[in-house]
């Protein structure tokens, strides 16, 4: 049993050992003026993390892909505008050097838990990694994938729970609760759900969340656009910000049940 969980910290914001991280954020960045006003709302409800995917990994050639570098204005804006750190997918190695002054976290996605080049290459850097599980991965399998970060020098890395694919098809991922407090219990990196991918399905977001909550989860992610139905990517599991308000109202109450706080 694992007592101690290590603290990790993104910019100012500490996550771990009863420091719990709220991040939030558009599952992909599609202009300047959607990031600004999402991040500001989500600021306000009580976000202490900002997400937005730049380079994205569909599933489908055809699906938009994330504007690149075209992004990085549109970050740099509403870092300025909350003071909010900023986290955002890495999905290649060469992209690490223009992402590092930018991001205060790099997020690896499902589909690279995997990709051990990519975690050396992290590994090598002194930015906080958050290692998204891999669909089919054991959870054996990432927390080695972990320890290949770790190996390389860096131990700022916290473990993010996504869902996985199972038999079951009603929901588009099969989010695994099991894992969150396995991973309290048998590891000392904290752990946070992504119950927006774990359900893939808005109306699930919140129920999934307070359950992550009660088995430890030390953060959540959270996709949020003012207009989910006309999001590029994600709407169906995506909410809007009176939605994601009501969800905080929730995580508040529950949190000190957990020994839990959220700073700004
Ligand atoms: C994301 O967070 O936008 C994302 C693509 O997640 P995952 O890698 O878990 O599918
Ligand atoms: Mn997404």
């Amino acid at each position: 049993m694992h007592t101690r969980t290590n603290t990790v910290k993104i910019g100012q914001t500490l996550i771990g050992d009863g420091h719990f991280a709220l991040i939030a954020g558009p599952c992909s960045i599609e202009n300047k003026e959607i990031l600004s006003e999402t991040s500001k709302s989500v600021q306000n409800s009580g976000a202490n993390l900002l997400r937005g995917g730049i380079f994205k990994l569909r599933t489908s050639p055809n699906s938009f892909q994330g504007l690149g570098s075209e992004a990085f204005e549109a970050v740099r804006l509403a870092k300025e505008e909350t003071g909010l750190p900023f986290i955002s997918e890495v999905t290649d190695p060469r992209q690490i050097s223009d992402l590092m002054p930018l991001l205060d976290a790099f997020q690896v996605g499902s589909r690279n838990m995997h990709n051990y080049e990519l975690l050396k290459e992290l590994g090598k850097t002194d930015k906080p990694i958050i290692l998204k599980r891999g669909f089919s991965g054991l959870i054996k399998e990432w927390i080695l994938a972990a320890e290949y970060i770790t190996s390389a020098g860096n131990d700022q890395v916290i473990l993010c729970e996504r869902g996985i694919r199972t038999f079951e098809t009603a929901t588009r991922n099969t989010f695994d609760i099991n894992a969150i407090a396995y991973v309290k219990e048998n590891c000392s990196f904290p752990i946070i759900a992504d119950p927006s991918h774990g359900t893939g399905k808005t109306s699930l977001v919140k129920p999934i969340s307070l359950a992550a909550i009660a088995a430890g989860a030390d953060g959540l992610m959270i996709e949020v656009h003012p207009q989910p139905a006309q999001a590029l990517s994600d709407g169906f599991q995506t909410l809007n910000f009176n939605e994601f308000q009501s969800l905080v109202h929730h995580v508040k109450q529950m949190l000190p049940l957990f020994s839990k706080t959220l700073e700004a």
